[in-house]
């Protein structure tokens, strides 16, 4: 068997001991004569898998009582609509702040419910940083402030957050959930696509505070109220169930690395191991300010097209695949999610300098 370094912005790399253990258990999970696929949702067996992957969430990530974890479909995408349609609701108005492909994406949707307010933007500078934010700049009768945390395609990433006074602070944490320490007290509400450092495509994860449930905006579908999903276990309808176990494996997985501070020591490594390269290099360079710098995703480039596209096929051909950068950005994105080990970023670097020193 061979395995290459996947470095996909999503879906991306699982721990290769959560894929042994969802293979050995494929077939009779926990004595129960049945794969998780084939259970009920219904069943206890399913419950206790369920319940367990709430509970491990929980704790590594320290998550308050008073916030409900929820596991819904739908992708980030569908987020975008749901946060308008439920929080939107006292004045009508959000404030959004735009660092991306994405941000823009989740404000358009707002658009089309509530007044949208954008705060600040980094478009000037292809979102190669994230603008300073003022506690000046936002609207104090603001239902909530919009943030992406961490821009997956720019590969920028917040690294305080803003004072926005008594206005609950909702992130897209689709890239970077789990990657290292949050504190999630600070926020309104959390969600993430499971399919870049959580688990298998399919669930989106939503941590959100009890009080902000429950007022959803008249016209809101059944199933796009958090109030359905909160009040029902996640189960008013069949949930991603596979899909949900891997990520409760992956949950066992991070907190036998030591929890998420550990992995967190372990992704800084990381980062700095590529962009130390990155700065020292007289051929590719990082494209986000150093300040910014995303832990997870680094994109970079040669500033030459045919060049970029040769390293992109020559890292392939030698074990390093979807290198390729985002077709906004161009040039090369290593993503390094959690599942990615310190010694594929060691190979990675050192094919970089072997590319550089033939093709000076
Ligand atoms: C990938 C991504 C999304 C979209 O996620 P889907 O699950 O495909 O809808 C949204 N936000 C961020 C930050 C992402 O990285």
């Amino acid at each position: 068997m061979s395995r290459v370094y996947n470095f996909s912005a999503g879906p991306s790399m699982l721990p290769v001991e959560v894929l042994e253990r969802a293979q050995k258990e494929m077939l009779d999970c926990n004595g129960s004569g049945q794969s998780v696929m084939e259970m009920s949702h219904r069943s206890k067996e399913y419950q206790a898998i369920i319940d367990k992957a709430e509970a491990n969430l929980r704790k590594i990530m320290e998550i308050p009582d008073n916030y409900k974890v929820l596991f819904l479909q739908g992708g980030a995408s569908t987020q975008f609509a749901m946060i308008p349609l439920n929080f939107g609701t006292k004045n009508k108005k959000a404030d959004y702040v735009t660092t991306g492909v994405w941000s823009k994406k989740a404000m358009a949707e707002a658009k089309k419910y509530i007044e949208v307010n954008e705060v600040a933007s980094s478009a000037d500078k292809t979102f190669s940083y994230i603008p300073e934010l003022d506690k000046s700049m936002f609207s104090p009768d603001a239902d909530y402030v919009h943030i992406t945390y961490n821009n997956t395609i720019y590969g920028t990433r917040y690294t305080s957050l803003p004072d926005t006074g008594d206005v609950p602070i909702i992130a897209d944490m689709s890239s970077m959930i789990l990657s290292e320490v949050v504190d999630v007290s600070k926020f309104g509400m959390i969600y993430a696509g499971a399919q870049k450092n959580m688990g298998p495509a399919g669930v989106t994860v939503v941590i959100v505070r009890e009080d902000l449930i429950g007022d959803a905006l008249d016209i809101t579908p059944t199933m796009l109220k958090y109030s359905t999903h909160a009040e029902n276990g996640s189960m008013f309808n069949t949930p991603p169930t596979y899909a949900i176990y891997i990520c409760g494996l992956v949950y066992e997985w991070i907190e036998k690395m030591g929890g998420i501070a550990a992995i967190q020591k372990i992704n800084e490594e990381k980062a700095a191991m590529l962009y130390d390269y990155l700065d020292a290099s007289d051929m590719f360079n990082a494209t986000v300010v150093a300040k910014d710098r995303s832990l997870m995703n680094a994109p970079f480039v040669t500033g030459n097209e045919e060049l970029d596209a040769k390293f992109v096929a020559e890292s392939k051909a030698a074990g390093f695949v979807n290198l390729k950068g985002h077709r906004s950005v161009g040039g090369m994105r290593a993503s390094i999610y959690n599942a990615m080990p310190v010694e594929g970023v060691k190979a990675l670097v050192d094919f970089m300098k072997k590319f550089e020193a033939e093709n000076k």
